[in-house]
């Protein structure tokens, strides 16, 4: 099931005026400019062109290239851009799955965070699968909250690998999961997203930031977003520093089509649309006490409600 044909190019690597492009799975990098129309194109991001994007370029007789067209994506990701517009930086481009790197702690992965993480994705159309690192550091206590995190969200429906980037605990299974496809890594700093990445492939070798003991914030040791192939197959692109992804803009009544658990059921709900809170005959309230759905899921999802509501 290999994607990568070698018939398009893939921008791999953006350095602020150039993009590295490859025919992947072949790893010959081209260095590239934008034709200089295409620029301007599009005005509500920072960047017209990501890592990820498949694009179309002339070659020339110096080995580089003009990049003349993009073609258009299946999925992206955006975050929203430092300055005060409201322009949204895209991350990266027709990604094939989002590894969310999560810590029980050193440092502690909010649930908030994993909850909105996993709803933009699924607005953005991103597969998830959640990675538990540094299982080599849990004590009893986190063992307890390791089963309850995996009780609510294998029940919401997704995949959860544990893992260790440190004594090697199933990374077979996760370079197993990498092959043939585009992986964005993604998570807080610190929980080893750089770690994982190298013991995936030794030959890749990113920098790892330490921890500082203070905060336990890990340090934004990398800027630019990079495709790196792994020479067991398949291509990682590590997003470091990024704290949250923008959300796309919902209607508040679209929110719960974002929880899978939730868009199951939604058609046997009374009220279209429903926001299942103060609603009569409402499927979803009733599978929460039913205990189908995890109140933790509810509880974030009237959590989310409650934050979008307020930008309205
Ligand atoms: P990133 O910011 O997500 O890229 O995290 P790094 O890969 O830089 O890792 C942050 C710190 O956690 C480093 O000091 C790593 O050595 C450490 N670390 C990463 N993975 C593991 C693990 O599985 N177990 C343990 N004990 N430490 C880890
Ligand atoms: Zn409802």
């Amino acid at each position: 099931m290999e994607k990568f044909k070698g018939d398009i190019a893939t921008v791999v690597k953006h350095t602020g005026s150039h993009y590295l492009v490859s025919n992947l799975p072949d790893w010959n990098l081209v260095s590239c400019v934008v034709k200089g129309k295409m620029r301007i194109k599009d005005l509500h991001t920072t960047n017209p062109i990501a890592v990820g994007d498949h694009v179309d370029y002339d070659l020339l007789e110096d080995g580089t290239g003009i990049i003349t067209k993009i073609h258009p994506r299946s999925n992206y990701i955006i975050r929203k851009s430092t300055n005060l517009s409201r322009r949204a930086h895209i991350i990266a481009a027709n990604i094939d799955v989002a590894f969310l790197i999560v810590t029980m702690d050193f440092p502690e992965t909010k649930r908030a965070f994993v909850d909105r993480f996993l709803v933009t994705c699924e607005a953005y159309k991103i597969p998830v699968t959640i990675v538990l690192n540094k299982v080599d550091l849990y004590t009893d206590d986190h063992r307890e909250m390791t089963e309850h995190f995996k009780d609510v969200y294998s029940r919401a429906g997704y995949s959860i690998i544990e893992v260790s980037g440190k004594t090697g605990h199933n990374i077979d299974q996760l370079r197993n999961e990498c092959k043939g496809k585009l992986s964005l890594f993604s998570g807080l700093s610190g929980v080893g997203k750089s770690s994982l990445i190298n013991s995936l492939d030794s030959t890749l070798r990113l920098r790892t930031g330490k921890i500082s003991d203070y905060h336990l914030q890990g340090k934004h040791t990398t800027t630019f977003y990079e495709v790196h192939p792994l020479s067991s197959g398949g291509f990682i692109i590590d997003t470091p520093g990024i704290k949250g992804f923008g959300l796309v803009e919902m209607g508040i009544e679209e929110l719960s089509h974002y929880f899978p658990e939730m868009f199951k059921i939604i058609d046997k709900c009374k009220f279209a649309p429903c926001t299942h809170t103060h609603e009569p005959d409402c499927a979803i309230k009733e599978a929460v006490e039913k205990g189908e759905i995890s109140p933790d899921r509810y509880l974030s999802y009237l959590g989310m409600l409650e934050e979008e509501s307020k930008y309205r």
